[in-house]
């Protein structure tokens, strides 16, 4: 099996929730692994549905309301299991749905965080076998329990991998095995060094397979999803969408960071630090192509995308205090950090600094990013108001910082709407913005007909 060693050119195929969802769509999936040789390892979301089933159980509802969940689940995997027919396959499910039930109907025995993490696993577990095994109607394949390689922190619902551990775990204990068989494992799933299962975050599949890509020296990382690639802004929100052929490292960093959901923000990282390619494409229709992330394109649009975010929180922290006086943004970072949040944007004027915090992601893990602590240590120090209901738009493109066009279109195309906050300067490959949410669609279809078909 020559193509198979590592020394060759060697991807990794990683596919989404959608991807996987149902038989049907593992069969497809699997066709297409089998029929790209230079495939050795293959990353699988849970299906699609699962893991939101399985964060509603990590929230600790009602027992009819458990088992509402639990029924989600056990129907997916199910409706799988049936036509496959292996029943030791069958078996291996339904046990796992039953410790499944056992351990969200139990609740927590350390922490709630490490006790989410084991219930949120289950959705990758059950995909990568089922896949696995589909994919061995094909090619010889097996399934790999990521936990083995895949080391983190313990900060449980968004670990951070460790990738130096990982690529010598990798090295130890997968490498080998890759030139066997085809190896299907789980995206998202993590284990911290006492072996405690951890996850990488939501949408954390793309990144699990950049990480292991690295881990494996492999020279290309393709993420299999429901769309043809990366497009000039979300195509379920603009009809005028339209696939990229080709985008730098850069510019693909900033939309994944700035809300496009095709990539998670952290996919990059690993792959322009081990110079892997990266394409993204769809497996439902492999052949209309997709987009290759390269360390530099030939064009460099002064536009290339449109990028949205909701539920943005914009904090704003006013204090006389701050007239002439140092060290006061520090100390407001200080206490954000304290309490681990991640700030996004920001500006500041001589008594005031104005910050935006992402709400979409906890609001789903049912936790409030801006607890009564927060606020209570940032209102010893100064004023402070919260506004929410905000959408980020960014502008992705070449040298945005230095082309006044982009600014003077930019606000021109959204000057009906109001524009909270700005800004440009940070990158050379984005001006961001604030507006209310409930403008947002139409804002990003104005800046996109303005800017992308126009051009
Ligand atoms: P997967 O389950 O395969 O990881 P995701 O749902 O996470 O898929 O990401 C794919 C979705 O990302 C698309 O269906 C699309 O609606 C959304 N999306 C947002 N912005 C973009 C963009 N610029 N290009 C392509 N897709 C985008
Ligand atoms: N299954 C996880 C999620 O839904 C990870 C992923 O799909 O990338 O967030
Ligand atoms: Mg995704």
């Amino acid at each position: 099996m020559s193509q198979s060693h590592p020394n060759s050119v060697f991807s990794v195929a990683k596919f989404g929730g959608t991807s996987v969802a149902d038989y049907a769509a593992m069969q497809r999936c699997a066709e297409l692994v089998a029929s790209r040789p230079q495939v050795r390892l293959v990353v699988v979301s849970a299906s699609a549905g699962v893991t939101n089933a399985l964060v509603a159980l990590g929230n600790q509802p009602d027992a009819a309301e458990r088992d509402q969940h639990l029924a989600t689940i056990h129907r997916i995997q199910q409706g799988i299991c049936e036509p496959l027919a292996e029943p030791a396959v069958t078996e291996q499910v339904h046990l796992w749905l039953d410790q499944l039930a056992t351990l969200a109907s139990v609740g927590p025995s350390a922490t709630v965080a490490a006790w989410k993490d084991e219930l949120l696993a289950y959705g990758e577990r059950f995909s990568s076998l089922l896949f696995s095994r589909i994919l061995n109607q094909h090619v010889s394949a097996s399934c790999f329990d990521v936990r083995q390689v895949m080391r983190t922190d313990g900060h449980h619902g968004k670990a951070m991998p460790n990738q130096a551990e990982i690529r010598q775990l990798c090295q130890q204990h997968l490498a080998a095995q890759l030139e066997q068989q085809v190896v299907v494992t789980q995206g998202f799933v993590g284990a911290d060094a006492d072996g405690h299962t951890t996850t990488l975050g939501r949408g954390g599949s793309d990144y699990s397979a950049a990480l292991l890509a690295a881990g494996l020296q492999a020279n290309e990382v393709e993420i299999w999803t429901d769309v043809a690639g990366i497009y000039t802004t979300d195509p379920r929100l603009c009809p005028g969408a339209r696939a990229i052929a080709e985008i730098s490292f850069a510019e693909a960093a900033e939309l994944a960071t700035f809300g496009a959901k095709v990539l998670h923000p952290a996919t990059l990282i690993p792959a322009v630090a081990n110079n892997i390619a990266v394409f993204v494409g769809s497996s439902r229709e492999p052949v209309a192509g997709g987009t290759r992330i390269l360390p530099t394109t030939q064009q460099r649009p002064m536009v290339r995308a449109v990028a949205l975010r909701r539920q943005q929180t914009l904090v704003t922290v006013h204090s006389m205090n701050m007239l002439h006086a140092t060290g006061f943004l520090a100390e407001v970072f200080a206490i954000l950090a304290r309490h681990n949040l991640s700030v996004d944007l920001v500006t500041t004027s001589e008594v005031s600094i104005a910050l935006t915090l992402d709400e979409a992601g906890s609001a789903a893990n049912g936790h409030e990013l801006l607890t009564e602590a927060v606020l209570a240590e940032l209102g010893q120090l100064a004023r402070v108001e919260v506004e929410r209901d905000l959408a980020l738009i960014a502008v992705i493109g070449n040298d945005v910082h230095s082309r006044p066009a982009v600014s003077e279109l930019t606000f021109a195309t959204v000057a009906p709407d109001n524009v909270r906050m700005i800004c440009q300067g940070a990158s050379p490959h984005n001006l961001c913005f604030l507006v209310n949410e409930a403008v947002a669609n139409q804002v990003v279809q104005r800046v996109h007909d303005r800017f992308i078909d126009a051009a």
